[in-house]
Order: C-alpha cells, then sequence, then structure tokens
C-alpha cells in the first residue's frame, strides 16, 4: 500500500474515536479550540507530501517550538550550552519544578518548560525578545520554505497572564544564577515563541532538516541532527517519553496545543494534530496517529 492509501485509511479509523482526550486548559486562549479537528502529514525524503484531515488549520506548536529554539542554541552556543541544560529524561511532568530544588536550578533537559526557559535564556543574551523572535521565526520558515508562519499574540498574552508555574520556574533558576535576564524578559520571548502558529502541512515540512541523509533542507550540521533526534526520543514526549518510544519508536517532540513533530530518520517528517491531550499532556489521537504510521510504514529506529 501506498503512503496516500495508509493515511486515508488512519484518518477513516481515527475519524470514529470518541474518546479525544482533553484540551488544555491552563491557557485559556487554547480552551477554545475545537477537540473534533485532526490531521496528520508526512514529507518522505524525496521531498513529497501527503497529507489527510484538517492540514491546512493552523495550531498552537506550543513546546515543538523547543526543538528549534534548541537548534538555534547549538548553533550558538555548542556545547557550552550544556553547562546549563542536562541531556536526562525528567520522568516529570513538562512544568514541575521537584528536580530544580534538588538539583541546584539546572534543568533536566532542553525541552520540559525549565530546561526550555534556560535555552531561551541562553540566545536571547545581548538581544531584544524581538530580534530572537524574528530569528526563530526566520529559521522556522526557512525549514518549512513557507513564509506564512506568524506568533499569534493572543494566545502569548493568554499565556503571560496565567503562567504562574513559568514564572516560578524562571524565578528559582534566576536565585541559582542560572538565568541571565530577567524573569520577564526571557518568558516574554518563551511565550512568543510558544504561541507559533503553524499548519500540519507547514509543521511536517519544517521537520525536514531532522531526516538528515540528504532529506531536507541542512540547518544544522548533520551531527546535531542525530542529537537533536536523541533528545527528541529521550525527552520529546516529558514523563510520557518511555511510552513514545515503546509505541512508536520514533524521536518526536509533542506541545500542549496538540502537535507532535516526528522524525524517521533518512525517511521521514511527520506532524500530527489532534488538540485532546492524555494524562502526560501529549496528544491522544495524534501519538496513536503517529504510531500506526509508523508500525504500517514499518518505520522504526529500533530496527
Ligand atoms: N507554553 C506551554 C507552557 O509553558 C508549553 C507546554 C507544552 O507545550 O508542553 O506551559
Amino acid at each position: 500500500m501506498d503512503t496516500a492509501a495508509i493515511l486515508a485509511e488512519i484518518h477513516a479509523e481515527l475519524s470514529a474515536r470518541e474518546d479525544r482526550g482533553r484540551v488544555a486548559d491552563y491557557i485559556p486562549e487554547l480552551a477554545r479550540v475545537d477537540p473534533a479537528q485532526f490531521a496528520l502529514s508526512v514529507v518522505l525524503a524525496d521531498g513529497s507530501q501527503h497529507s489527510v484531515g484538517d492540514a491546512r488549520v493552523p495550531f498552537s506548536i506550543q513546546s515543538i517550538s523547543k526543538v528549534f529554539t534548541l537548534a538555534i542554541a547549538l548553533g550558538r552556543l555548542g556545547d557550552r550550552l550544556w553547562a546549563r541544560v542536562g541531556r536526562e529524561p525528567s520522568g516529570h511532568a513538562f512544568n514541575s519544578i521537584l528536580q530544580l530544588e534538588g538539583e541546584g536550578g539546572r534543568p533536566r533537559n532542553p525541552f520540559i518548560n525549565a530546561g526550555a526557559i534556560v535555552v531561551t535564556d541562553a540566545i536571547l543574551a545581548g538581544h531584544q525578545p524581538k530580534e530572537l523572535l524574528g530569528e526563530l521565526l526566520r529559521f522556522i520558515r526557512d525549514a518549512a520554505g513557507d513564509d506564512d508562519i506568524h506568533i499569534n499574540a493572543r494566545v502569548a498574552r493568554s499565556e503571560t497572564r496565567t503562567g504562574h508555574r513559568n514564572f516560578a520556574l524562571a524565578h528559582f533558576m534566576r536565585a541559582h544564577g542560572n538565568l541571565e535576564n530577567p524573569p520577564d524578559l526571557t518568558l516574554g520571548a518563551y511565550f512568543h515563541q510558544c504561541a507559533i502558529e503553524m499548519t500540519c502541512d507547514q509543521l511536517a515540512r519544517a521537520g525536514r532538516f531532522l531526516i538528515g541523509a540528504g532529506g531536507g533542507p541542512r540547518l544544522v550540521s548533520p551531527g546535531r541532527v542525530r542529537r537533536i533526534n536523541a533528545l527528541m526520543m529521550m525527552c520529546g514526549h516529558y514523563d510520557g517519553s518511555g511510552e513514545f518510544a515503546y509505541r512508536v519508536g520514533l524521536p518526536g517532540k509533542s506541545g500542549v496545543g496538540g502537535g507532535i513533530l516526528a522524525v524517521a530518520p533518512g525517511r521521514a517528517a511527520i506532524a500530527a494534530w489532534s488538540p485532546g491531550l492524555n494524562a502526560q499532556g501529549n496528544s491522544k489521537l495524534g501519538t496513536e496517529a503517529v504510531e500506526m504510521l509508523a508500525r504500517r510504514m514499518g518505520w522504526s529506529v529500533f530496527g
């Protein structure tokens, strides 16, 4: 069966699902999103793209933005970044403050909120948030080959008003000397990066730089592609990362907007979107869709 037929089959099967999880409501703007939406898009290494469902509806990429800021940070700071953030799975919720206390304000990895705030702080150094956000949008637009990608200011404002846990994390790290900028400044940039909106079609295309083996634009070196994929595999789904690796077998990064970006190295970039989340804050139907696709295509980094 070809890729388009497999996607159509997955779409038909998942359309019948009644339990779609719960839409994130701790960011009020996200609570307004219609949970009935679903999309899946795949870009193969040869550049061909196949999509089903609401693949042209923009959604809030939220934590998927952390993949792009990490790529920029590694380009700018190289291995110096690792003095401030680790590379281990956390086994804790995305917004947990628990480990920070015991580990001196150095977050476990760049994909939990605390780690992503440090990464944003690191690339903010000496720049205004506007400049950083401009650079980030340029990176994502280049990766996707599409200039029609923007920040939703309402979502950013909504999270700025309610993001008390992120303020707590930032202040805590500042107290430990692991935040160089005032927390308000770093979080202003962080909330806006999370509020970038993309369609599933755009996100799959933006993921091509992670396919490696000449499968997309070369925005970072092949060695970095491998390392970013390793981090996505170990840490991309918070305390659901082990489950995602077990079920899907591919590196992936989720966001509370219900998006998932996954990579089949050497073969494809995959984007899935469905706003309802599971208990770990990862898209319920999105995870199922990527799992079904990986299984039917025979894609797994584990053989
Ligand atoms: N902006 C969200 C937060 O910081 C991102 C979380 C996520 O997508 O997992 O809470």
